[in-house]
C-alpha cells in the first residue's frame, strides 16, 4: 500500500482483496472437521497485542499475519462440534454481504440518501413480520443482537405504558428468562426490585397464573405493570413459555407482551417449531437473533413490533440538521425506530444468504436441528449413568451424569477435553445441568454421535 494515499490504485486494491480472499478461504476450509478449540491458547499473542499500538505503516503481509495468528487461537464457534451455550455458525454468504456493505459504505439510517438500499432491507423485514403473522402496520428493525432487541422492546413498552413514571413500572419474567432482560430493565430505568420473577409450572416454564397474581398485586399497590416477557426457547433448556395463555392474560390486563425468541425464533420456519411457538403471533414485540437460529455471523439481532408507531413513539426525534432528507412515505427511516442514527447497510447480511440459499434451505436445516436434538435425547435417555431432564422442545438437551454438582463439572471438562466437541453447563432447579445445544448449520449426525459417545464413555466411567 502507498501509505500516503488512502485510496488504493487498482493493483493495491487487488492485493488487499487477494489477501482477504486467501484468509477467508483458509478460515472456512474444512471448518466442519475442525476442533472447536484451537490447540494454541494464544497467551503470548494476547500479551503482544495488548502492548501493540498503531504507529508507522506496516506491510500488508505483516498485518495479515497478525490476523491469521489470531484466528489460529481461541474458540471457533463455527465448527460443527460447537454444542455449547447457543452456537453461532456464521454463514459465509452473510459475511461476504457484510464485506460488500462495509466496502461500499452506503448510509441507511434514513431512507432519503439510499432509498433502494433501504427498500432491500425493508423487504427482508417485511418477510420477518409476515413469518410471525404480525398485522399491517407492524415493523421490524435490525439491531446488533438479542440483548439490544430486548432493551428496545422495553423502551417501547415503557413509553406506551409508563411514560414519565418508570419508577412505578414493573416487569414480569420466568425464572429462566435470559439475563439480558433484567439488564435491559435496569437500563430503561425499571427498579431492579420491580422485576418480578414468577414461579414456574414445571420448573421450566413460567406459570401464567403466577404472573396474573403478581400483576394484580402490583396494580393494587399503585404500581404500573409495564411488560410481561416470555421466553420462546429458554437459553437454559430450550423450553417455550405458555405463549397463548400469556398473550390472553396480557390482553386482559392491558400489559405489553414481549416474547424473547432470540434463540428459538426461527424454528417458526418449521412445522414443529411453529406449533411449539403458537401464540407468538399475538405478541406486542418479538426478539429474534438471526445470528443464532438463522446461522448468520454475530452482530445481527432483530426486534419485531406489532404496531410500528410504538417504536416511533419511543425513538423518533426531530433534528434540524436533517431537514433536507425527505424520503418516500413507505420507506422506513431506521433512525426513527431504534436509538441509532448512522448505521451500515445492515439488511444486506440477511438478504444475500436468504436469496442465495432460498428460504427452504433454512427451513430444512432447522428441521434437521430438531431431529438431531431428538436423536441426542433418545441416545442419552438410554445411556446408563445419564439422566435426561425432558424431551427437547426445540434443540437443547439438558442432562446430568450420576453424581453431585462437582461430578457434573468434572464430566464436562472430560467431555470437552479433546476439543472436537464442546458442551456447556447451567443451573436448573438449583442443580448443575449439562447441556447440548444443536444450532450450528454444520452440526450433523456424525457430530451428535461423537458427542453422545463421549458423554456415554464419561458417564460410564470409561474415561478418567
Ligand atoms: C442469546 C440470547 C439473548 C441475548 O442475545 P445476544 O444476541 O447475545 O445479545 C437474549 N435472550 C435469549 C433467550 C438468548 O438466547
Amino acid at each position: 500500500m502507498n501509505p500516503a494515499s488512502f485510496d488504493p490504485d487498482d493493483e493495491q486494491l487487488d492485493g488487499l482483496l487477494a489477501s482477504a480472499r486467501e484468509l477467508i478461504i483458509g478460515s472456512v476450509d474444512n471448518r466442519a472437521g475442525r476442533p472447536v478449540r484451537a490447540p494454541r491458547t494464544g497467551e503470548e499473542l494476547v500479551d503482544e497485542l495488548l502492548a501493540d499500538r498503531p504507529g508507522d505503516p506496516v506491510e500488508l503481509d505483516a498485518a495479515m499475519t497478525v490476523i491469521r495468528d489470531i484466528l489460529a487461537t481461541g474458540t471457533d464457534n463455527a465448527a460443527a462440534g460447537d454444542l455449547a451455550y447457543i452456537p453461532g455458525s456464521g454463514l459465509i454468504s452473510s459475511g461476504i454481504a457484510d464485506l460488500i456493505a462495509a466496502a461500499t459504505n452506503r448510509y441507511t439510517g434514513l431512507a432519503g440518501p439510499n432509498p433502494a438500499a433501504v427498500a432491500l432491507e425493508a423487504g427482508v423485514l417485511a418477510w420477518l413480520t409476515e413469518l410471525f403473522e404480525l398485522p399491517d402496520g407492524s415493523q421490524a428493525t435490525l439491531v446488533s443482537g438479542g440483548s439490544i432487541a430486548n432493551m428496545n422492546a422495553l423502551v417501547a413498552a415503557r413509553e406506551k405504558h409508563a411514560p414519565g413514571a418508570v419508577q412505578k413500572a414493573t416487569i414480569y419474567v420466568g425464572e429462566h428468562a435470559h439475563a439480558s432482560v433484567a439488564k435491559s430493565a435496569r437500563i430503561v430505568g425499571v427498579h431492579p426490585d420491580h422485576v418480578r420473577v414468577c414461579a414456574s409450572l414445571d420448573g421450566l416454564r413460567v406459570d401464567p397464573e403466577a404472573v396474573r397474581v403478581a400483576v394484580k398485586d402490583d396494580v393494587a399497590d399503585g404500581l404500573i405493570p409495564m411488560a410481561v416477557v416470555a421466553a420462546a426457547g429458554t437459553t437454559n433448556a430450550g423450553t417455550v413459555d405458555p405463549l397463548v395463555d400469556l398473550a390472553g392474560l396480557c390482553r386482559d390486563l392491558g400489559v405489553w407482551f414481549h416474547v424473547d425468541a432470540a434463540y428459538g425464533g426461527f424454528f417458526q420456519l418449521t412445522d414443529r417449531g411453529r406449533r411449539r411457538l403458537r401464540g407468538i403471533e399475538q405478541a406486542d414485540s418479538i426478539t429474534l437473533d438471526p445470528h443464532k437460529s438463522l446461522f448468520l455471523p454475530f452482530g445481527t439481532g432483530a426486534l419485531l413490533v406489532r404496531d410500528g408507531d410504538d417504536l416511533r413513539r419511543a425513538f423518533a426525534d426531530h433534528a434540524d440538521y436533517l431537514r433536507d432528507m425527505p424520503s418516500r412515505a413507505e420507506l422506513p427511516d431506521f433512525s426513527d425506530l431504534t436509538p441509532e442514527l448512522s448505521r451500515e447497510w445492515r439488511g444486506l447480511r440477511l438478504w444475500l444468504p436468504l436469496k442465495l440459499h432460498g428460504v427452504e434451505a433454512f427451513r430444512a436445516a432447522l428441521d434437521d436441528k430438531l431431529d438431531l436434538a431428538a436423536l441426542a435425547y433418545r441416545e442419552l435417555d438410554e445411556a446408563s449413568g445419564v439422566e435426561v431432564l425432558h424431551p427437547p422442545e426445540l434443540s437443547i438437551v439438558s442432562f446430568r451424569v450420576d453424581g453431585d454438582d462437582a461430578a457434573q463439572d468434572r464430566a464436562l471438562a472430560e467431555i470437552n477435553r479433546t476439543g472436537d466437541v464442546r458442551l456447556s453447563s447451567t443451573v436448573i432447579g438449583g442443580q448443575v445441568m449439562l447441556r447440548l445445544a444443536v444450532l450450528s448449520h454444520r452440526t450433523d449426525e456424525a457430530t451428535v454421535t461423537t458427542a453422545v459417545h463421549r458423554i456415554r464413555a464419561v458417564a460410564g466411567g470409561q474415561v478418567q
